[in-house]
């Protein structure tokens, strides 16, 4: 499985404001940025305010508010970015196989053009 939370992790020093992003949304549950690597024409990350290695983390162990806030600020990302008529794709990678790089739980939004049935 996953080590345990590493406070040092790329997004927790985003999240605390120790290294820049390019935000697109904040409230009191999430921050969503744009992936510096864009594998999309739209390529944003969404991350919980709290301290989650992994989707499997969170979902197993966030209070049940905070996992309710985060899905309703990815849905609103969507939205604000109009996204919802032509679609978009969500995706988390968890632990070793998935290619989990970032260890702090981050969901993965795609759009901006057809983006096939496999992900590559
Ligand atoms: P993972 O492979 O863990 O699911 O995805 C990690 C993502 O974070 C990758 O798409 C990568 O491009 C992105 N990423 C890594 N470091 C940074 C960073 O410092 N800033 C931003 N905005 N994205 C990052």
């Amino acid at each position: 499985g996953l080590p345990p939370y590493d406070p040092q992790n790329i997004f927790a020093r985003i999240l605390r404001g120790e290294l820049p992003c390019k935000r697109v949304h904040e409230d009191e549950f999430a921050l969503a940025f744009h992936d510096i690597a864009p594998q999309a024409p739209l390529h944003v990350l969404v991350i919980p305010k709290g301290a989650y290695v992994s989707a499997a983390d969170f979902h197993a162990t966030a209070p049940e508010a905070e996992i309710a806030g985060f899905w309703r600020a990815v849905a609103k990302v969507a939205k604000d970015l109009k996204l919802e008529e032509p679609g978009y794709r969500l995706l988390a990678n968890v632990g070793h196989d998935a290619g989990q790089e970032v260890p702090h739980f981050h969901v993965h939004l795609f759009a901006g053009k057809p983006l096939g049935r496999m992900l590559g």
